[in-house]
């Protein structure tokens, strides 16, 4: 099945964090699915993400020639930074025994790639022309090393993907509250109802 790569799908806010939310519900063994399982999404992701990421990528657009080719690389950055940051999340500490497996990703990431980057208004280098999708993923996994990215990460209550949330007053619950938020209160809803119908039904 084509996946549409909606805006929705980008609510992680940073390309390693969306990455990371292309597997769905994590928290879920039932019901989870990778939707890189078609090695061709990654080249449909990287294409949509060059767009939905441009103030992040400073306008260098994503280009992933060879998607079979670079499969293994882009899921170990992808499970490596769910992992560290996830536990980050949840301990509200980064554990320093998930480094060297994400550091490695990382590096395989971008042992492919020569490119300047981190210039002023260029974090990812020339945006005229385009970055290798592994290398970029590896310079965005990295960039959520710093204790202030780290400080402002959650996981969505309801989906349990990972995003960041920059909203002024750090309360950003839901990682779109026009989807997961919603999908909480019919919930609600629907629970209060049936408790009251019991008590009505005794
Ligand atoms: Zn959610």
């Amino acid at each position: 099945m084509i996946v549409s790569w909606t805006p929705h799908r980008f609510t992680g806010g940073i390309l390693a964090l969306d990455t990371a939310n292309t597997v769905v519900l994590r928290n879920d063994p039932q019901k989870t699915f990778d939707r890189f399982d078609d090695p061709n999404e990654i080249a449909r992701f990287a294409e949509a993400a060059s767009g939905f990421r441009a103030s992040e990528l400073g306008g260098r657009r994503l280009r992933a020639l060879e998607p079979h080719d670079i499969k293994p690389t882009v899921i170990s950055i992808r499970e490596a930074t769910d992992r560290l940051f996830r536990h980050a999340v949840s301990n509200g500490a980064v554990a320093t025994s998930h480094l060297p497996a994400f550091l490695t990703a990382c590096a395989d990431g971008l042992s492919a790639t020569a490119t300047d980057i981190g210039t002023p208004g260029r974090p990812f280098g020339d945006p005229r022309t385009p970055i290798a999708f592994e290398a970029a993923l590896a310079v965005s996994a990295l960039s959520l090393l710093r204790d202030e990215t780290v400080a402002r990460l959650r996981i969505c209550p309801n989906c349990s993907w990972l995003f960041l949330d920059r909203s002024r007053n750090a309360s950003r619950l839901w990682c779109d509250m026009a989807v997961c938020g919603n999908r909480q209160k019919a919930n609600r809803y629907y629970r209060r109802r049936t408790a009251a119908r019991e008590v009505s039904n005794a």
